[in-house]
Order: structure tokens, then sequence, then C-alpha cells
């Protein structure tokens, strides 16, 4: 089972044609001849947007896609064949990857879970990482100095992981100066994401609380690139896709007591 979607990519503005095809092994992107397999150990940069890169690929703007990909329940058996630099951006949600990858069927069994026993806290530049033994659950809060925005905070556990997909991507209008100026963003027309000017957003919002929605969409596909589902309770403040990588390389490399249940 395979489906295909095409769309243009925020950040460089160049089209891009992506095939979504059931395959055994990792989740992994495919550029011409050469591949990537999704890992935290794999993320090459996080120019506002998480790209992953070996050897003769590098793809960018990949969270949203593995977002999508885990909220179905895919943590594997998943090959992206990707024509162009950056995955589409579609309306600045992963609502459109939903559906493409709705068309995959069902997902293979997922890997045991990371099971902390104890509290694991960890702080990257202005992000705060907290993970409780628990049932899954994740919360995030973010604070943004725009009035439109503000603080805001989401929390919820996989039963409502569904809804996050639909949430916007967004920047204030001082942040789309500044990236317009230093010659990026060529994808971004209107329709493509909320912009927040001194008038409010740009577009209707479809959450008063989509910013922090969407950054919660953000998290969880990052989170994928572990390879596994965090079993435990999450809360992640003013996050960005730097602190989530390093969040999971500080997992592996200081794993809880007992980071992983044995497979069935
Ligand atoms: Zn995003």
């Amino acid at each position: 089972m395979s489906s295909a979607v095409e769309g243009v990519g925020i950040h460089t503005g160049h089209r891009c044609r992506v095939e979504l095809h059931r395959s055994e092994g990792p989740l992994r992107f495919r550029q011409g001849r050469h591949e990537v397999v999704a890992d935290a150990a794999t993320v090459a940069a996080t120019p506002r947007c998480t790209v992953l890169g070996a050897d003769g690929v590098r793809v960018a703007m990949v969270e949203h896609l593995l977002a999508a990909l885990r909220v179905a329940g895919f943590w594997h058996g998943v090959l992206v064949a990707v024509e162009g630099p950056e995955l589409p951006i579609f309306d600045g949600s992963a609502g459109p990857w939903r559906e493409a990858v709705a068309a995959l069927g069902p997902p293979p069994p997922a890997p045991a879970p990371w099971r902390p026993d104890t509290p694991v806290v960890f702080r990257h530049g202005a992000s705060r990482m907290r993970l409780d033994p628990g049932p899954e659950h994740l919360h995030a809060s973010i604070d943004f100095d725009h009035p439109a925005i503000g603080r805001q905070r989401w929390a919820g556990g996989p039963a409502r992981y569904d809804d996050l997909l639909d949430a916007r991507t967004f920047a204030t209008a001082a942040e789309v100066s500044a990236l317009r100026a230093a010659g990026g963003l060529r994808g971004a027309d209107d329709g493509r994401g909320i912009v927040f000017g001194d008038d409010g957003p740009s577009t209707p919002l479809r959450w008063p609380d989509e910013p922090v929605r969407h950054k919660a969409l953000d998290a969880l596909g990052d989170l994928t690139l572990l390879g596994r589902p965090l079993a435990g309770s999450l809360s992640i403040e003013r996050g960005s896709h730097a602190a989530h990588v390093a969040f999971m390389l500080h997992l592996r490399t200081h794993p809880p007591p007992s980071h992983a249940e044995p497979s069935a």
C-alpha cells in the first residue's frame, strides 16, 4: 500500500512530491538513491523545523509527517520517498498527512515503550522538559511575547493526539519579516500557517489555543525519532526542535532504571 502527495516547502518555496510506502524496517526517507533513517541521531539541523541528514540525503520539515505517522501508530514499516529538499507545508498543519497515512492501512505492532521509573528533568536553552512515571500524557506550554498568543497550555493523552494534527504552524509578523530578510520563507503564501500581527491572527483560528496545540504537534512529531512510545507523563515548557532532539539523546545516554520493557 502506498500514497502520494505534492506541495510546496515553506522555507525553500520548492515543490515537493512525497510517496509513502509500506516497507519493513525503521521509518526512513529516501531521496534519489540514498536513504536516512528517521532517528534522533540522524537530525542534521533544526532551523525552525527538523532536518534529517545522511550521506547524499537531506530532508527538511519532517516533523508534521512524523506526527501523523505516530498518531496513526506507525513507529516503523514506512519508507518515505521524497523528490525535493523539504516536505510540503500544506496549510501549516498535519491534517493532509493524516489522509496520506490512512491510505497505508493498519500499522504494524508498536515497539515496547520507553517507561521511566523515576523522573527525568532536562533543560536545553529556554526549554524545560520533565518526564514522570505514569500513563502516557503530554503537557505543553508556551509563553510568547505577543498579546494574541501569550501564555498557553495544552494537556492530553494519546486519545486526544489526533486533534492536534489540524493545528497550524504560526509566527509573529516580526519573525516573518526577519526570516524573509534572511532569504527564508520563500513558500510562505497566504493559507500556509498563521501570522500574528498587530491586528491579531492573519486567519481565523481553529481553536483559541491553536499555537500551543501546534507546539504539542511538533513535539509529538520530533519525539517519534526516539523510535518507541514514551510511556510516561511528559511536560514541555517552551519546547523547540533542538530541545526535543537533545532530550531524546539525553534519554538514550542517561536511561532511567527500567527504560524499556522487554519485547513480548
Ligand atoms: Zn510545526
